[in-house]
């Protein structure tokens, strides 16, 4: 018996189960799924974002409708388009080996007349926004009045949108008999009160702590000058070259400045947010998530129905004004498992919101420094030469062999190398050399540019390059551990991990130093030297945990039992050729991207 037919699921749910590749079922479904097949009872269900709620309510619904009969019995509510059209899919999914059952999707921005004509033919559940809902409702579009189940989904969400009369007015409409389970990341003032309003006595079950981030997301600030939020930008997208991340500003005209910006300066970024036709809109997140744009720049109600799961990165351009919003930002990646960061751009006097959305979030923010430009170049640097290391030979360029060889004439490998290397990485370092330090604080003492040899230094903290990265199946919580445990060291002693692709820099203090250097001398991992040495870059110096904080919320007990299956499975499932399509676009245009207009985009810096 597997998991899921312990829950007590029927067989073509089961079937459809292992068709979706699902294997064991998530927290939320363990709970849920029993509770909602066995009774007919109204519940409220606290998970984070990525915790597979769509399958909680979905898969005992399908279980529940009467597949002979035509009249809708099922209303699931929910925020967005994208999410609409999300949770119809998974259900068509859920439901592909039973017989007769429809799922229709109504939302705006769509026509109407053919909605109503889908419905006509018979849609047992109705997948709706709550706008659209409405509107069809009053043409008489509809019938609701005989539901069984009403499903609120992302109830904090909608209600964060403004929905909560037209959710009241729909609700109105049905059964006073029928079931209904809401389902929510976060637990706000509005959702108590609707489940107080609309449920009788709800069974509640929550999975993680109420009203926290998801703990598998990393949170760091970066305190710099009002000014220089777009070049600190762009040095985080340039310091993780493999970013896939969405960018949120507080405006559209901001959303839109930026990522336009951001084109110009030849990342592959795109825009989103309400003045963009539904058209504009859908094309851009397709691309998105085919990774052909790696900074999506939104608004927070734009990116609602985001919902792509291996954002690596999220980037707070300017903070929000409600903390809560903080958090649905940040749930926008570590999701399904996976871990991921939340970044905060702040000015010196935006410094005291972190420590209100610490308070709100149960978990610390680390300082972290903008990298320096010498920092990036390193980075850079790593980068093309794993690439060049991973480029497939193309064996057409056989043909042209002899001639390029006889060009290439003596010149021998180490020279060969550093020219082949320094065709792209010169880019980067007349872009970056002399650049500004753009973190907004008195003491820059540690930032190490200018010092040309890696020598080993015996106070403070040093900063270490190490050959593994993301793609053997390190994050940064893994790798942490790696290191701790090969070396022998203490929770707190390794800390700034950044995991690249294929490899990663991490700090610890001095004293720990020969002892690390020492164990990693001839070390093998799978056969595979695993080689530690100084990194040129101190990496914003000895900037540990914020004080105070004992370590921030990330050791708590589930990070134990997540490593394990993050070390096993995170391997890169592309083998690293991905970022072909972003390098062609970069280096065709602007800086530090493109040596042909570098020069005039260096104002681009103050923007
Ligand atoms: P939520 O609504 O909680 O944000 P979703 O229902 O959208 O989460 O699920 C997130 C992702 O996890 C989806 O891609 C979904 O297909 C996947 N998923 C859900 N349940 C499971 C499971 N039991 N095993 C594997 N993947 C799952
Ligand atoms: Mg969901």
């Amino acid at each position: 018996m597997t998991k899921f037919e312990a829950l007590g699921l029927q067989k073509s749910l089961l079937d459809a189960i292992t068709d979706m590749g699902f294997e064991t079922p998530s927290e939320v479904q363990e709970k849920a799924i029993p509770i909602l097949l066995e009774s007919e009872t109204d519940l409220v269900a606290l998970a984070q974002t990525g915790t597979g709620k769509t399958a909680a309510f979905g898969f005992p619904l399908i279980q529940k409708i009467d597949s002979n009969s035509r009249t809708t019995q099922g209303l699931i509510l929910s925020p967005t388009r994208e999410l609409c059209l999300q949770i119809t899919k998974e259900m068509q999914a859920y439901s592909k080996y039973e017989r007769n059952i429809n799922v229709v999707a109504i939302y705006g921005g769509a026509s109407i007349t053919e909605q109503a004509r889908q419905i006509k033919r018979g849609a047992q559940i109705i997948v709706a926004t709550p706008g659209r809902m409405k509107d069809m409702i009053s043409r008489r579009l509809v019938d609701i009045s005989k539901i069984d189940y009403c499903v609120l989904d992302e109830a904090d969400e909608m209600l964060n949108m403004g929905f909560m009369e037209d959710i009241k007015e729909i609700l109105s409409g049905t059964p006073n008999d029928k079931s209904t389970w809401l389902f929510s990341a976060t637990m706000p003032r509005e959702v108590a009160t609707i489940a107080k309003k609309f449920m009788h006595s709800p069974q509640e079950i929550t999975v993680g702590a109420k009203n926290s981030g998801a703990s598998t997301v990393q949170h760091e600030y970066y305190v710099v000058g009002g000014r220089d939020r777009y070049p600190a930008l762009k040095r985080l997208a340039d310091t993780n070259p493999d970013i896939f991340s969405v960018i949120f500003c507080r405006t559209k005209r901001d959303t839109q400045k930026v990522a336009e910006k951001l084109i110009e300066d030849g990342y592959n970024a795109g825009a989103l947010h309400g003045d963009l036709s539904q058209n504009q809109r859908d094309l851009v997140m397709n691309s998105f998530r085919k990774k052909q744009i790696q900074m999506l720049v939104a608004t927070d109600v734009a990116a609602r129905g985001i919902d792509v799961d291996d954002i690596t990165h999220v980037i707070n351009y300017q903070l929000p004004d409600e903390i809560e919003t903080y958090t649905h930002r940040s749930g926008r990646t570590g999701r399904a498992g996976k871990s991921g960061i939340s970044m905060v751009i702040v000015t010196r006097s935006e410094q005291r919101k972190i420590r209100a959305i610490e308070n709100k979030i149960n978990q610390k923010f680390l300082v972290k420094k903008i990298p320096t430009g010498m920092e990036i170049c390193e980075i850079q640097l790593y980068h093309l030469a794993n690439k060049i290391k991973d480029t497939k030979i193309n064996e057409d360029v056989d043909a042209y062999l002899p001639a390029i060889n006889d060009v290439l004439e003596g010149i021998d490998r180490e020279e060969l190398i550093k020219k082949i290397v320094s065709v792209e990485f010169t880019r980067f370092f007349n872009y970056y050399n002399k650049s500004k330090d753009l973190n907004s604080s008195d003491n820059g003492r540690d930032r190490g540019e200018g010092r040309d040899r890696a020598e080993i230094p015996t106070s403070g903290a040093v900063r270490y390059f190490v050959n593994v990265g993301e793609r053997d199946g390190y994050d940064w919580m893994s790798l942490k551990d790696f290191i701790r445990d090969t070396v022998g060291l203490g929770q707190e002693d390794v800390f700034k991990v950044d995991v690249k692709e294929s490899f990663s820099f991490f700090n610890t203090e001095a004293e720990v130093t020969q002892k690390i250097l020492d164990k990693f001398t001839d070390f093998k991992v799978d056969g595979r030297f695993v080689n530690v040495e100084v990194s040129k870059n101190p990496g914003g110096g000895g900037n540990r945990r914020r004080s105070g904080g004992g370590g921030g919320g990330f050791r708590g007990k589930r990070s134990g039992g997540r490593r394990d299956d993050d070390r096993g499975g995170r391997g890169r499932r592309d083998g690293g050729g991905e970022s072909k399509g972003r390098r062609r676009d970069r280096s065709e245009s602007s800086s530090p991207n493109s040596g042909k207009r570098r020069s005039n985009k260096r104002k681009g810096d103050f923007f």
